[in-house]
């Protein structure tokens, strides 16, 4: 019941900081256990794909980035497969308790997975901006931002495996 309430102000917050409607999805993302797996739309339009975003995706090859992702992935998954485990054996828990519980866990535990898939966003970035004019890569970003479905920072690393594209700009200093 917390965590709904929690959503809902969120929700709210969000609309009134980005100037935009709900929706659909906006219902299902205040559903516990349901939210977890409601797709964040992230784009309005497809962005045109130019040198900063080859160069990005460069970095993230370059720096090993899926393979430390991916680990880290399946870590949080044994992790909860653990979890799950533990509770209901050692505490003769119920299955659909054991998963509510965990469902709670994971809220903290994604912030932190998103912080992290975040920081080697901006490394990707750092990596394609020291390779571009400065004027390619603010156009880039700024293209980018255009194509994004705006989202606030707290809302965002909740949600989203990606920081918003405004977000990047700031970190480069772009902006
Ligand atoms: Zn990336």
């Amino acid at each position: 019941m917390v965590e709904v309430l929690g959503r809902i102000v969120l929700e709210v917050r969000e609309c009134r900081l980005t100037q935009q409607g709900g929706g659909f999805w906006m219902v299902l993302r205040i559903i516990p256990l349901v939210n977890d797996l409601v797709p964040l739309p992230e784009n309005r339009r497809e962005p045109v794909v130019g040198n900063f975003v080859k160069l990005h995706e460069e970095g993230h090859q370059k720096l090993h980035h899926a393979t430390l992702r991916n680990t880290l992935k399946v870590l949080l998954l044994l992790l909860a497969l653990g979890w799950i485990v533990f509770v209901t054996f050692q505490f003769a828990c119920p299955l659909w308790e054991a998963f509510l519980w965990l469902h709670v866990v994971a809220i903290p535990g994604r912030m932190l997975f998103h912080g992290f898939c975040w920081n080697q966003e901006y490394e990707a970035d750092t990596y394609a901006f020291r390779q571009l004019e400065k004027k390619i890569a603010k156009n880039a970003l700024r293209e980018l931002t255009a194509c994004e479905i705006p989202h606030t920072k707290l809302f965002a690393l909740i949600y989203r495996e990606h920081p918003t594209a405004a977000l990047r700009q700031k970190k480069l200093h772009l902006k």
